[in-house]
């Protein structure tokens, strides 16, 4: 404390695929073959190096800096590279190291798949013979980059059309919320929030618009779906009659949304019926305040019938908060208010876009990165999650 001049570090950590450890130990002989070998793997990736902001156009020429060994990796050489004109030093990993962490790739690859299967981090640790907590800042260090940033670097494009929808949760006895914003089969934020007020989830849906901007400076989201029926939790119809109301009125969406015409105008009669509905069967006074969520959803509703190209089904919303919610449920013991909550969330987020799916599911193989359109740096689900989350990109 005290110190005024403390600045925080950059990392600038990047894991480089060397194929294998004997090349590896082969190139830590020859600096000159070493750095062509990160710079052609570069170059393959596509990504820039975050130079300092003063680095001049081009990046500069990388030069070999200085090593230093593992102690408990069996006393392993790491190298780090430096830019010639910006001075920036760059620590490279090679694909059998993970940064921080004693635990090499191949154990963690199973604890993580474990994880995301929905095995509890006790039982995946049991498992993989490491502590729970080493397990969960696993899981965190990898969600220090953000979604956005993993997501654009897989050349996906920022989504223009949304679903968005506040999964409920707990932490210890507190009712706690996930801001989610799902784009076909790839999470795009995954928040915290232990408020429910539309300003929290205003919030922390603010992160995933202010890294998009980072990202492309004109970018706006064209549509986004927002809850559907399950909101009417505030409106005080009882859980039982909501859930037979819920697929009521999904096939009433669904029905207004396959006629191509007319679709607009059949949507506003039909949600006066099905409030004349509510009315006679559950009561007046719900029917009245069910016809008020209406009016306030209606232009959501309306945009998602006049644009075909709009999400209507939350279908694979759900299955996102139910995979998520089934690992928050086995990490119970770790779910503690002063944890980091949003940064272990984006580390689940990053598992969920990037473990493919398993081999009798539909796109067996392809994880949802793949099934969207994004490009992967190798096969390998484990490695294009430790080259993806690095810092050391811009
Ligand atoms: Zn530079």
């Amino acid at each position: 404390m005290g110190n005024a001049t403390k600045t925080t570090r950059i990392n600038r950590t990047i894991t480089v695929d060397f194929q294998d450890k004997a090349t590896y130990w082969h190139l830590l002989s020859d600096g000159h073959a070493f750095v062509e070998f990160v710079v052609a793997f570069l170059l393959a990736l596509g990504f820039q190096l975050s130079h300092k902001a003063t680095c001049p156009g081009g990046g500069g020429c990388l030069t070999r800096h200085s090593h230093y060994a593992r102690v408990r990796l069996g006393g392993l050489t790491i190298w780090r590279i430096q830019c010639t004109a910006c001075k920036a030093v760059f620590t490279v990993l090679p694909h059998c190291v993970l940064r921080y962490r004693c635990m090499g790739p191949a154990v963690a690859r199973q604890a993580l798949l474990a994880t995301h299967g929905g095995l509890s981090l006790a039982w995946c640790a049991v498992m993989c013979n490491i502590s729970p907590m080493a397990l969960y800042r696993l899981i965190c260090a990898l969600g220090h980059q953000s979604v956005v940033t993993v997501l654009t670097r897989c050349q996906l494009p920022l989504p223009g059309y949304l679903l968005a929808d506040e999964k409920h949760s707990h932490c210890l006895t507190d009712r706690v919320y996930l801001p989610t914003l799902v784009s076909g089969r790839v999470l795009w934020h995954l928040g915290y929030s232990a408020s429910k007020s539309a300003a929290a989830f205003t919030a922390s849906y603010g992160d995933f618009q202010r890294a998009a901007l980072q990202v492309e400076p004109s970018y706006c989201v064209r549509g986004a779906l927002t809850d559907g029926f399950d909101s009417t939790t505030q409106v005080g119809v009882s859980a039982p009659v909501r859930q037979g109301l819920r697929s009521k009125f999904h096939t009433l969406l669904h029905r207004c949304r396959q006629r191509t015409s007319l679709r607009v105008v059949a949507l506003g009669q039909r949600l006066r019926h099905f409030a004349d509905y509510i009315a006679t069967t559950v009561g007046a006074d719900h029917g009245e305040r069910v016809r008020h969520w209406f009016q306030n959803k209606k232009a959501g509703w309306y945009t998602v019938l006049a644009d075909p190209r709009m999400p209507a089904m939350s279908t694979l919303l759900d299955q996102a908060h139910n995979a998520i919610d089934r690992k928050l449920f086995m990490m119970k013991g770790f779910h503690h208010p002063s944890g980091s909550q949003a940064v272990f969330l984006t580390g689940l987020a990053h598992l969920y876009n990037l473990i493919p799916y398993q081999r009798r599911a539909l796109h067996a193989g392809q994880c949802g990165v793949e099934v969207e359109g994004g490009c992967l740096p190798t096969h390998d689900w484990m490695l294009n999650l430790q080259i993806l989350t690095s810092g050391g990109f811009r």
